[in-house]
């Protein structure tokens, strides 16, 4: 069995609203295993809703629509709905009865628009809408299927939930599409793929997937059509396998934040951590105090953006700048050293570069940082070469500082 998603709303084309009704559906529908095979987002048309669900229903003969059931006169899902599939429209009492309740409930008064919520294609399910007032709606005809819901993300995430995912998961064959994720840092795609691509075949018939992003590059396996057992099983063989193929460069599985793990580390070991930024202005700090708990092991550090506050605030010698520069080997270990004692600190990180998009040079190009880091009584320090634009630049140097000290 396959679904294809229709998502309506002209907001979605203009791009004012990013779809993530069809991400979040994607996800859970797999979980059910359902796949979704196409995604299609329309405007608010008559004629763009018909085209889209017609083809949709000739391909697979089941569509999961969102948007367009309100009141309001862009709201025309279920009217196109019901002459494609030629159901007319009901008034529906029930409905109507809840409407009223509800509104009551929050002290205001229906107006005739409303009456257009309570209109039910004929012989259609109602799926009841406790968390908004426009109910889905689940179609079956001779053409196959169309469930409606809401496009307020909230209450679709509910009925999905509550009415659609229970009756599809009594239609499917007891599979599952089920994932897992090694979360790597510090090692390039490419790399990556020369070291484990031995694996791609023994892992059949789990799919492998390259993910990279500014955090590193995550590696999603995919099991399918598995029963949950045997899904559960090969997904384990199979991150264990990537693990240890990987090795230091994978530091974690699934949702895991790296900044969250050097700091389950740092508390196991009862040490303190203290950080020193410059082109990072803070986020590094940010992502370290972003994780409930933090402060037992984080606590503090400076944001030394100038000369002058890496000299005030750290303690980096005036001698060391003139020589060496604000980004330099010799600058990154004495941010490190002079916050680590300042704050008494037996850890410590320190990160300064050049983000730009300008202030590069041949010596020192855009994107040039150096990571300095403070363990066990040892400073360390990295070079690197970041790619990408400001933001990237930045991303990777907090991540890369992050793993520098996690490794230690
Ligand atoms: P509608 O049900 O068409 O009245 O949509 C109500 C609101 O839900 C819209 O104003 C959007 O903010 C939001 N919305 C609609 N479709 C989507 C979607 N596919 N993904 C995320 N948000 C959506
Ligand atoms: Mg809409």
């Amino acid at each position: 069995m396959n679904i294809e998603l229709v998502t309506v709303g002209t907001e979605l084309l203009l791009g004012f609203t990013v779809d993530t009704n069809s991400a979040w559906m994607g996800k859970a529908l797999a979980a059910v295993g359902v796949p979704v095979v196409r995604r299609t987002s329309i405007g608010d048309s008559p004629d763009a809703i018909r085209d889209a669900i017609d083809a949709a229903l000739q391909r697979t003969g089941f569509v999961i629509t969102t948007g367009g059931l309100g009141p309001t006169r862009d709201d025309i899902t279920k009217n196109v709905v019901a002459d494609l599939l030629g159901m007319p429209l009901q008034f529906d009492d029930a409905i109507w009865a809840m409407l009223t309740e509800r509104w009551a409930r929050f002290g205001r008064k229906l107006v005739e628009s409303n009456r257009t919520q309570a209109m039910v294609p004929r012989g259609a399910t109602v799926l009841t809408n406790h968390w908004g007032s426009a109910p889905g709606l689940w179609l079956e005809s001779p053409r196959g299927v169309v469930v409606m819901l809401p496009g307020v993300p909230g209450e679709m995430i509910k009925l999905m939930e509550h009415e659609v995912l229970p009756r599809l998961a009594t239609r499917g064959d007891g599979t599952v599409i089920r994932s897992t994720t090694v979360r790597t840092s510090g090692i390039g795609e490419s790399v990556l793929a020369e070291g484990i691509g031995v694996l791609e075949d023994e892992l059949a018939p789990l799919t492998l997937a390259y993910l990279p992003g500014v955090a590193g590059v995550d590696l999603r396996v995919d099991a399918w059509g598995l029963s949950p057992a045997e899904a559960d099983a090969r997904l384990a063989d199979a991150s264990a396998r990537l693990h240890h193929n990987v090795g230091v460069n994978a530091w974690g599985d699934g949702e895991d934040d790296l900044a969250a793990l050097l700091l389950v580390r740092l508390r196991a070991r009862g040490l303190t951590l203290a950080v020193a930024e410059s082109c990072t202005g803070g986020m590094l700090g940010a992502r370290l105090t972003e994780v409930p708990g933090s402060s037992d092991v984080f606590i503090g550090g400076v944001l030394t953006y100038s000369n002058a506050s890496k000299v005030e605030l750290a303690g980096v010698p005036v001698s060391v700048l003139e020589a060496h520069g604000a980004v330099s080997q010799e600058t990154a270990e004495a941010l490190v050293a002079g916050v680590a004692a300042r704050l008494a600190t037996p850890t410590a990180v320190s990160i300064t570069g050049i983000a730009g998009p300008g202030g590069g040079s041949e010596e020192k190009p855009v994107g040039l940082v150096w990571i300095a880091t403070l363990a066990d009584g040892e400073v360390q320090s990295r070079r690197l070469h970041f790619s990408g634009d400001r933001g990237e630049i930045r991303a990777r140097a907090v991540q890369t500082a992050l793993f520098d000290l996690w490794r230690r």
